[in-house]
C-alpha cells in the first residue's frame, strides 16, 4: 500500500524536524506532537518510516533482531547464531499503533495461554513492544492512556529492553523504538512529569495561510487519485532525505559538542527556569543530531536555536503572570541568551 511521501508534506516543519532528528538519534527520547486533529500527525511518522532504509533482520524473529548485533539480540537469535543457522532478510521499518484501551498484556507480551493449555508449554506471546523494535511506536491521544502504561513505555524506550517477569515467565527482549505520542491539550491535561520525559515536543496546528491550505488539499487529492504516480513524483526528494539520514547516523558519533555550546544550552535552561537537567540533555542530543543531519561535525548556535523550542517548550513551569505561549517564551529566552557573548 502506498504511503504519502514525507517530502510532500506541506509545512509542519517543526514536527518534521523533530521526527527526523529522532530517527537519526533515537536516544533523544520520544517525540510528543501536540495539536489539533487532522493535522497529519500520524501521516508524518508513517511517511518517515517508509522512507528509511529497510532493516536487516533475522527472518523468523518476532523482534526483528539485527543479525549483525547479536550482543543485543534475543536469546533465540543468539542460539541460532551460535549454531550458524541464522537467516537474514530485509524488513521494512515497523510503525506500530498502540490502540487506546490496550491492556498491559497486549503491550508488553504475556504467557501464550493457548499453548500453555493445549501443549502445557510456557511460551511467551510477544506484544506490541516486540513488534515496534527498531521502528516507531505511535500512540494517538497519549493523554488518554493510563499513566502506568505511559511510564512503562517511556522506561522501555529509554532502556531499549523489555523485561517481562510474571506468570512464571522471565523474558528479556530488545525493544528499541522511537516513541511518538500525539495529544490535544484541549482534551485532557498532560501531567508535567509525563511531558518532561518526552525528549521533544512540537506544536502543530491547522495552517492559517490560504495558499498553504490549498496546497495541502491539492496534494492530498493528487495522492488519493493516483498514489503510485504521486509517490513517483516525490521519490527523488524522499531519496535525498534518506541519504542524509543514513549519512547522519554514521557521522553522529564524531559530532563534537564544544563546552561553549553546552554553556549556551545551560544559560537557556536557566533563563527559562526549567527543572532538573533533562532540558539541557535533550537540547544537546537534538542539536547534535541536527548537526549530523546538516553534515556538520561541530554543534553551533544555529543548531541550538533550531532545536531549542522542541527540546524545551514542554519543560517550562507555568507562570501565572505570563500568559505567553511556551514557544514564545523559548523564543524570548533565545533572544536574551544569544545576544550575550558566550
Ligand atoms: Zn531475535
Amino acid at each position: 500500500m502506498a504511503v504519502f511521501p514525507f517530502s510532500a508534506i506541506v509545512g509542519q516543519d517543526e514536527m518534521k524536524l523533530a521526527i527526523l532528528t529522532a530517527a537519526v538519534e533515537p536516544r533523544i527520547g520520544g517525540v510528543l506532537v501536540l495539536g489539533d486533529r487532522g493535522t497529519g500527525k500520524s501521516t508524518a511518522v508513517r511517511a518517515l518510516a517508509a522512507l528509511l532504509p529497510k532493516v536487516r533482520a533475522v527472518e523468523s524473529c518476532p523482534y526483528h533482531c539485527d543479525p549483525d548485533a547479536i550482543a543485543s539480540s534475543c536469546e533465540h537469535c543468539a542460539s541460532l547464531k551460535a549454531n550458524g543457522t541464522i537467516k537474514a532478510v530485509q524488513k521494512p521499518v515497523p510503525v506500530v499503533d498502540l490502540p487506546l484501551g490496550a491492556t498491559e498484556d497486549r503491550v508488553v507480551g504475556a504467557l501464550d495461554l493457548e499453548r500453555a493449555l493445549s501443549q502445557g508449554v510456557k511460551a511467551f506471546e510477544p506484544g506490541l513492544l516486540a513488534r515496534a523494535n527498531r521502528g516507531f511506536l505511535y500512540i494517538d491521544e497519549v493523554n488518554l492512556l493510563e499513566d502506568h502504561l505511559v511510564d512503562l513505555l517511556i522506561d522501555v524506550a529509554a532502556s531499549g529492553e523489555n523485561l517481562v517477569e510474571r506468570e512464571g515467565l522471565s523474558v528479556r527482549h530488545p525493544a528499541r523504538f522511537v516513541l511518538v505520542g500525539s495529544g490535544n491539550p484541549e482534551e485532557g491535561e498532560l501531567r508535567p512529569q509525563l511531558l518532561d520525559r518526552f525528549g521533544l515536543a512540537v506544536d502543530v496546528s491547522t495552517p492559517t495561510d490560504l495558499k498553504l491550505r490549498v496546497e495541502v488539499v491539492k496534494r492530498r487529492d493528487a495522492f488519493e487519485r493516483d498514489p503510485e504516480g504521486f509517490c513517483e513524483t516525490w521519490r527523488k526528494e524522499d531519496e535525498k532525505i534518506r541519504r542524509r539520514i543514513v549519512a547522519a547516523r554514521k557521522r553522529l558519533p564524531e559530532v563534537e559538542v564544544p563546552d561553549a555550546a553546552l554553556a549556551r544550552a545551560a544559560q537557556l535552561c536557566m533563563a527559562l527556569g526549567t527543572d532538573g537537567l533533562r532540558g539541557e540533555l535533550a537540547l544537546m542530543r537534538a542539536a547534535r543530531a541536527l548537526a549530523a543531519y546538516e553534515g556538520d561535525t561541530v554543534v553551533n548556535d544555529e543548531h541550538l536555536r533550531r532545536m531549542a523550542a522542541p527540546s524545551l517548550r514542554h519543560r517550562l513551569r507555568r507562570n501565572p503572570l505570563d500568559d505567553a505561549g511556551s514557544g514564545t517564551r523559548v523564543e524570548r529566552a533565545l533572544g536574551e541568551v544569544f545576544t550575550q557573548a558566550a
